[in-house]
């Protein structure tokens, strides 16, 4: 569970350290259903933000399914499993949330979307997902998360 954020070497330094997600979608440390992580004071309209100093660095964990409540630090964050995440030929490739997703799969996919929100996280796309990702059974699996992942928030909404 640990490794998904922060361990083996999965996560970039600079991703985790200077640029932080406004929502994070996570498993329920409650009830394993998917849920969110929303920063408490980014705005709303935002998918990301420096590390601003007049941001606190907390994030408000929300679960629809058991209504299970409460506010987290940062460095809890990695306590959680991420919603977005598929082991693809021995490689994790995770986004923060479907959106994230979404660029990651248009990028991997040959078919990025330069105008996408997420855009600027492309610099942080590892090599090795560009590797494992070169075959179209592997696009599928990433595409086919995305779509299942958009549908779990669609019905709960
Ligand atoms: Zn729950």
């Amino acid at each position: 569970m640990y490794s998904s954020l922060h361990g083996g070497g999965q996560t970039h330094i600079k991703y985790a350290h200077f640029y932080f997600p406004r929502k994070i979608e996570v498993l329920c440390c409650n009830c394993s259903k998917p849920s969110t992580l929303t920063n408490i004071d980014a705005p709303t309209a935002v998918e990301f933000f420096i590390d601003i100093a007049s941001y606190r660095h907390e994030w408000n964990f929300e679960c629809n399914y058991c209504l299970k409540r409460k506010t987290i630090e940062w460095d809890d964050v990695k306590n959680f499993e991420l919603l977005n995440k598929i082991n693809i030929r021995n490689e994790t490739i995770w986004a923060w949330n479907t959106n994230h997703l979404d660029y990651l799969v248009s990028v991997l996919s040959d078919i990025e979307n330069k105008n996408h929100e997420w855009a600027f996280y492309r610099h942080y796309i590892k090599k090795n997902w560009f590797q494992k990702t070169k075959n179209k059974s592997d696009r599928k699996k990433l595409s086919d998360l995305l779509t299942t992942n958009i549908n779990l928030f669609k019905t709960q909404s």
